[in-house]
């Protein structure tokens, strides 16, 4: 999108503002299906946590695209967007037994991944067909927080275990229809992703009625100039090879699923805040926006690197600026950052905010979450209006004791 465009809808929806650009988003599905495109049944299922407006999962389900859900509330709002049962896959963690048995009565594929609980549900629901989610024990690559399938990790059965998971299902008698792993977000170096891949075949091969073989996600998108961006062409055609034998062997059709977050939606968003004050201070120039962790929590949270455009100045002399918010608390957005010239009043552009940002967005300090827009056809459509005080006080209950 042109910074001219996105002033605009600054003025028009006001600030801070989430704007997501649709053909974006279109472009990023077709990269990705076109890679896999001697794949016959592939299968991609959208991971609505990176963001969840029910206008973007509309748009994705027009794509062709199915969703990946971690709880009930998710697998509601994708129905409500229009996605049927089928085509919605349920991947908790630590959740309920009976949000699990809840889900899997709406038909939705369910995906489990600790012993217990597929002991449990497989005595009690043998015809229900279910997934499992392995923990290959590869270590995907960023930090410890987004990289999932790390020994000490919270997810997935451990391939160890896999025998405790026959027995399971000997004795049960229940139907393993899909194997699946997602090992984290951020993978640097597609040979570990192939190299997890075949823990994943060699798990299937001891299951005899699989439809599915899931592989997860966790492609990595460019944040900044000369970021390592997961060759996505590259591994197509690798894993489309591998694939194409395994099943030759396994001697049926499968599906290859996977379910990309950041990938599909971390570029197309773009979040603009306005600059409230440019503070000297002895050792650095700030920027202090109308904004802070409570609209885009990765920068704090996950050290995450948002490269900050200053939209109202573009082609000022740059100059070094830490950016922070106006919450509360230490909230900086960037340190020492190169930004063209900024004053007052200016409009600043984060990019890269379309994957976990607004769906983290929170209330703290008593602040309105921002509206959303989508951006298609040189036209911004509202999709998720600013909040008001009454927002603020739905839910809340004044005793006076
Ligand atoms: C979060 C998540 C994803 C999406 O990860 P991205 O890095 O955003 O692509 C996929 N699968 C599962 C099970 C997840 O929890």
């Amino acid at each position: 999108m042109q910074p001219k465009d996105l002033l605009y809808l600054a003025e028009q929806f006001g600030n801070p503002l989430y704007v997501y650009d649709a053909d974006k988003i279109a472009f990023q599905y077709n990269r990705l299906t076109t890679a896999f495109a001697k794949v016959e049944k592939l299968r991609i299922n959208y991971a609505m946590k990176a963001l969840s407006n029910i206008s973007i999962l509309k748009l994705l389900k027009n794509l062709g695209s199915g969703l990946d859900t971690v709880s009930i509330q998710e697998v509601q709002l994708g129905l409500h967007a229009g996605f049927t049962p089928d085509k919605i896959i349920f991947t908790p963690n630590g959740v309920s037994f009976e949000e699990i048995e809840e889900v899997a009565a709406m038909g939705v594929q369910i995906n489990i991944d600790n012993l217990s609980i597929l002991e449990h549900f497989g005595a009690k629901h043998p015809k229900v067909p279910v997934c499992i989610r392995i923990n290959p024990h590869v270590m995907a690559g960023g930090n410890e927080n987004i990289s999932v399938g790390h020994i000490d990790s919270k997810f997935g059965i451990s391939i160890y275990q896999i025998p405790h998971v026959l027995r399971i299902v000997e004795n049960t008698k229940m139907n393993i229809n899909g194997i699946h792993m997602h090992t984290g977000s951020d993978i640097l170096d597609i040979e570990v992703f192939l190299y997890a891949s075949e823990i994943l075949f060699d798990t299937a091969r001891q299951f005899k009625d699989l439809e599915f073989l899931d592989f997860g996600s966790g492609f990595k998108v460019p944040y900044k100039k000369d970021d390592i961006e997961t060759n996505i062409e590259e591994l197509g055609k690798k894993l489309t090879k591998r694939f194409l034998a395994f099943e030759k062997e396994y001697g049926r059709e499968l599906t290859l699923a996977f379910e990309p977050g950041k990938f599909l939606v971390s570029e197309a968003g773009y979040f603009l805040a306005k600059v409230n004050v440019v503070k000297q201070t002895t050792s650095t120039v700030f920027a202090g926006i109308d904004s802070g962790f409570n609209h885009l929590i990765r920068p704090m949270f996950y050290g995450s690197q948002h490269v900050i455009e200053n939209i109202s100045n573009p082609k000022g002399k740059e100059r070094f600026y830490t950016v922070v918010g106006y919450i509360c608390e230490t909230d900086t957005f960037a340190n020492n950052r190169r930004i063209a010239e900024i004053h007052e009043g200016d409009i600043l552009c984060f990019r890269n905010a379309g994957a976990y940002c607004f769906s983290m967005a929170s209330n703290y300090n008593s602040r309105f979450k921002p509206a959303e827009v989508l951006w298609k056809d040189g036209k911004g459509y509202l999709i998720r209006e600013r909040e008001t005080f009454d927002d603020l006080l739905q839910n809340q209950i004044m005793v006076e004791l």
